[in-house]
């Protein structure tokens, strides 16, 4: 008999695993009660990244003249590019869906929970062609996967309205650009949101609660950003915590615990996530979570139930889809029973991130600040972008590539880029970092000419 293997949530995690597990002969049933890909299609990655895209495109214009070029003010056409958010996330859920129903996943729209520690109770979306609700059926399980991810943080001192004080799923498709975007929490998510707006025109306050946007990033590398913002004209609100919001009209006004007051058209909630883990029936199947209502896993993604596991932002790990889906794709190995050669643990240490803001930001593995902190030893080399060639060609000489290696041994630990392309770049570091490449292998090897990425080996030379 095949492996019965039940996944709740479709985002990168549950997807990955529906995908690896059905490769490996198991029998899947991935149940999703909005769009397949998850919140990272629908809410999240996808759309933000697509209207930082159009805002990209507008600041290449503004750039025009180092292009040898004179072009008039580019003007965002909302309708356009609501149309283009919703299309792209479309087109990925639906071609996401098509394989995974070639490979012979069962794909159920609705929503589920456990009644038990092998079974789950769901309930399928009402769909016209089955004419409204049908019945919820129960789906027995040797082993599940819960992927049901996260969604926006919504202080106590908050009011969310969708209308004027926004949580980051309510900005698009746009509905409108605001006149003045009041944004609250100057982490990944913040950063991203006050680019994304800035580059499509609109007026821009960053509340940052300490003294440093991206607080957990290297000082460097958010000094190179802050520099970036200021110079745009986003104004920094320093050292300032928001501890209300207060609608009069057209305008909103957040209230800091310092007695300042920051007045804008609309205010954007950037400051965390909370797991989706209320409603799932954890408690029939004795799966436990912490405090914060994650399901808490271990290397293998297993929750205290061996045969349950978590993955995604459920599991309160790195909040990144890429190492939800390599979550995924583990649990269904280790499900399927590969435990031993084929594989191998994930190591969180050496995932990549990238923050989508201008110049993006990206970095892998062992960070300088880190590696003080630890008294460990290393090697930092830097190379600006404004001595590479293909940087100056295209027009954007910002930033650097950061490489930092173990001195005795010269293998790369980790490295940070600022500048164009970054997230594009850092794989080449990652690469290094993971295969336990030295400085030397990446010096010798033969890059393209002109390319961005020859500032890598410039810093491994
Ligand atoms: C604004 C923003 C931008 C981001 N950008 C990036 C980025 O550029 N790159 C990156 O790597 N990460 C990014 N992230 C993080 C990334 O979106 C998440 O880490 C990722 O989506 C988590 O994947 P997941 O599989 O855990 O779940 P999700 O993508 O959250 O999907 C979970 C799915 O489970 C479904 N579900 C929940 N409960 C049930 C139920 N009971 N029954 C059936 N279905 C259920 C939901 O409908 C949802 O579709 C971003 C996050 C935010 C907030």
């Amino acid at each position: 008999m095949p492996v019965q293997f039940a996944i709740i949530g479709g985002g990168p995690a549950g997807v990955e695993a529906a995908a690896t597990a059905s490769r490996l002969g198991a029998e899947v049933t991935l149940v999703e009660r909005d769009v397949v890909g998850g919140a990272a299609n629908l809410w999240d990655c996808v759309p933000s990244k697509a209207m930082i895209a159009t805002g990209g495109a507008i600041g290449v214009t503004l750039r025009s003249a180092a292009l040898g070029l004179s072009l008039g003010p580019a003007v965002p056409d909302l309708e356009a590019l609501r149309r283009r958010v919703i299309s792209i996330s479309e087109r990925l859920s639906a071609s996401t869906a098509r394989q995974l129903e070639s490979q012979g996943v069962r794909l159920v729209r609705g929503s589920a929970r456990l009644v038990g520690p092998h079974a789950m109770e769901v309930t399928p979306a009402p769909t016209p062609s089955a004419g409204g609700a049908s019945a919820p059926f129960v789906c027995e399980f040797d082993a599940a996967l819960l992927a049901t991810g996260s969604s926006p943080r919504v202080p106590a001192w908050a009011e969310v309205d969708g209308e004027r004080v926004l949580v980051t799923r309510q900005a698009y498709p746009p509905a409108t650009i605001p006149e003045h975007l009041v944004v609250i929490g100057s982490g990944v998510t913040g950063v991203e949101f006050v680019h994304m707006f800035r580059s499509l025109g609109s007026r821009v306050t960053l509340i940052v609660s300490r003294q440093q946007v991206l607080p957990q990033k290297d000082p460097e590398v958010a000094a190179a950003l802050e520099a970036d913002f200021l110079e745009s004209g986003v104004t920094l609100a320093k050292g300032a915590r928001a501890i209300g919001i207060e609608r009069s009209g057209e305008k909103v006004t957040v209230v800091c615990e310092d007695g300042r007051t920051i007045t804008g058209s609309h205010v954007l909630l950037a400051v965390g996530s909370v797991p989706c883990s209320a409603g799932l029936g954890l408690e029939s199947a004795g799966v436990e979570t912490n405090e914060g209502g994650y399901v808490p896993v271990n290397h293998h993604c297993q929750s205290n139930v061996p045969h349950i596991y978590a993955a995604g932002d459920l599991s309160g790990r790195l909040q990144l889809a890429s190492v939800g889906a390599m979550q995924g794709r583990k649990v269904a190995e280790h499900a399927m029973g590969l435990h031993t050669r084929e594989h191998r643990h994930l190591d969180y240490d050496k995932a990549a991130s990238a923050i989508f803001t201008e110049p993006e930001i990206a970095d892998v593995g062992l960070a300088e600040a880190e590696a003080f902190a630890l008294g460990r030893k290393i090697r930092v080399t830097k190379v600006p972008f404004a001595v590479n060639a293909k940087a100056m060609i295209d027009g954007d000489p910002r930033g650097f590539v950061k490489l930092i290696s173990d001195p005795a041994t010269g293998t790369v630990l980790g490295g940070s880029i600022v500048g164009s392309r970054a997230a594009e770049l850092i794989s080449v570091i990652a690469i290094a970092v993971t295969a336990r490449l030295r400085v030397h292998d990446l010096a010798e090897a033969l890059f393209v000419h002109p390319a961005l990425a020859e500032a890598v080996s410039a810093a491994a030379e």
